[in-house]
């Protein structure tokens, strides 16, 4: 997605680890205009894999799944990072967070996400994985089915889509980032 991309390139800043910041327009400041463009991709991209429910997690999923969904005309689900006392049915799993280097427990009731439901996850980046794999897990335990992954932003050197793709899931990003070495973006 060229527009994406050039806004990468303009505003986004790297950090040590192999993070990329884009706090100008997607991570703090949002960019609705840019988020409307990026859920009309994914909409494209997904028309064909008959989904009924989008699925992140909190908290930085829910911007481009609810336009997402807005687009699609679906309803969105997130995943949350603590259980309320009032959840009914919760399913959890755990989640090894990349950017805070730690574990944490994410939780989904079952009420929202059903045997049957073809499900779309969207999220704001791939890296290694492990968001996914949660979100993987939860629609596992209810009996769902992953229709389809979208990211808005991968890091392919981190390999996570290569895992999500051997395991035949249809994953779609709308840039892939191929390297952060020396501080220098390199968009594929
Ligand atoms: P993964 O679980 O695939 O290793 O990492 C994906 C999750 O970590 C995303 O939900 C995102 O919130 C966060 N993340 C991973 N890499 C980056 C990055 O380079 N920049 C930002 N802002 N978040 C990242």
């Amino acid at each position: 997605m060229e527009i994406l991309k050039k806004r990468i390139l303009e505003d986004g800043t790297c950090y040590e680890g192999g993070i990329l910041k884009v706090d100008s327009f997607i991570n703090h400041q949002m960019d609705p205009m840019l988020m409307k463009l990026i859920a009309e991709e994914f909409a494209r991209r997904f028309a064909n894999d008959r989904i009924n429910k989008i699925l992140t997690i909190e908290a930085s999923g829910i911007a481009p799944a609810i336009m997402t969904g807005y687009t699609m005309q679906l309803p969105v689900v997130f995943a949350k990072k603590k259980e309320p006392k009032t959840m009914r049915h919760a399913l959890s799993t755990i989640v090894h967070s990349f950017t805070k280097d730690r574990e944490y427990p994410v939780s989904i009731s079952a009420e929202y996400l059903k045997p049957g439901d073809r499900i779309l996850c969207i999220d704001d980046f791939l890296a290694y994985g492990n968001a996914a794999f949660g979100l993987i897990d939860l629609i596992r335990q209810s009996g769902a089915t992953l229709a389809g992954m979208g990211f808005i932003i991968e890091k392919t050197f981190q390999h996570g889509g290569d895992q999500l793709r051997e395991m035949g899931i249809h994953v779609e990003s709308l840039a892939r980032i191929k390297s952060l070495e020396n501080c220098q973006i390199i968009i594929e």
